[in-house]
């Protein structure tokens, strides 16, 4: 994850020491070799932008005094940069003040929703939590039972059309399980929605009229870290036509660039509250900001 990035930082901050005193010259050389890696990394240009901006700025301000040297200053400066593009604090789950909670998924086909709904399951139900996985991704065959493989492996329920009954209605689906979760005493509601490969009118309309009838308390936009700039585009369109509280980053761990990451916060003003590493239902956890800057600057 972030080898590149972690790499090129390196050398610019190792160029840095032994350096008594920055000049401008100095400052913008760095820049440009920061603006260079964020790149590289396949960081969205406005991020790129107010990134190298903020750090100039810093870098000029800097209280030449301090106990810092050159090198530890542009370190510190770039790591509180990187947290703050990151979203700063990490943000929990917000829970509804009437049982159940409900947590709606969104994303493209492949996004990897249901195993995020299992992860989820797994890790609410850790928390104290009686959490329902609800299928209402209708559109793929398999999505039902792979929903139900992954309930099973968490060891927590699901609710699912019965099978026989036609295709189903994903919509009245997400609003019956909601009723059922309050009969069944379940806490928290996770309803997995249907992604297509690429984004569609249809798509988006199903997903807002899942939306309007489960009233979520939180929407997730999962994505895929893999497909870099992409995952900005994909946001963009997912904000417009269903609207999202938070993100969750799937497959960082085959996403070496890091371009998504440090670009989906930004550019959507949406925190990314999760972040998915494997296909195991506990190759997952709560994203931390800070956690992820140290990550990157090794
Ligand atoms: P959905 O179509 O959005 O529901 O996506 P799936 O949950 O079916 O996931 C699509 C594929 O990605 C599956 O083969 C998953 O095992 C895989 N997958 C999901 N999350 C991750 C992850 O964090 N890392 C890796 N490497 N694979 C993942």
């Amino acid at each position: 994850m972030f080898e590149t990035l972690s790499d090129r930082l390196d050398k610019v901050f190792t160029g840095l020491r032994g350096k008594g005193r920055l000049t401008d010259a100095d400052i913008d050389a760095t820049a440009r070799e920061i603006r260079i890696a964020l790149l590289e990394a396949d960081v969205a240009l406005p991020v790129v932008r107010s990134f190298i901006d903020a750090v100039k700025e810093r870098a000029r301000g800097a209280d030449v005094s301090q106990a810092l040297n050159p090198a530890q200053q542009v370190i510190k400066i770039v790591n509180e940069e990187l947290v703050g593009i990151l979203g700063g604090e990490t943000r929990r789950i917000r829970l509804a003040k009437q049982s159940p909670t409900v947590i709606m998924l969104a994303g493209l086909q492949g996004a990897g929703k249901t195993t995020l709904a299992g992860k989820l399951g797994r890790w609410l139900k850790e928390q104290g939590h009686t959490p329902l996985l609800v299928a209402a991704d209708l559109q793929r065959p398999n999505a039902v039972n792979q929903l139900s493989i992954v309930a099973g492996q968490a060891g927590v329920d699901v609710y699912a059309p019965e099978p026989g009954n036609g295709v189903g209605d994903p919509v009245q689906v997400a609003r019956d399980s909601i009723d059922h979760a309050r009969r069944t005493m379940h806490d928290v509601v996770v309803v997995d929605t249907a992604g297509r490969l690429g984004i569609d009118a249809e798509l988006m309309q199903q997903a807002a009229d899942i939306r309007d009838a489960v009233h979520p308390d939180e929407t997730l936009f999962v994505v895929d870290a893999m497909i870099g700039q992409d995952a900005v585009t994909t946001a963009q369109a997912f904000q417009d036509g269903v609207g999202f509280s938070g993100v969750v980053l799937t497959k960082l761990d085959g996403d070496a660039r890091g371009g998504a990451a440090l670009s989906v916060r930004h550019v959507t003003g949406q925190p990314i509250m999760f972040a998915s590493t494997g296909e195991k239902l506990t190759d997952f956890d709560v994203f931390h900001p800070e956690r992820m800057a140290s990550r990157i600057l090794g």
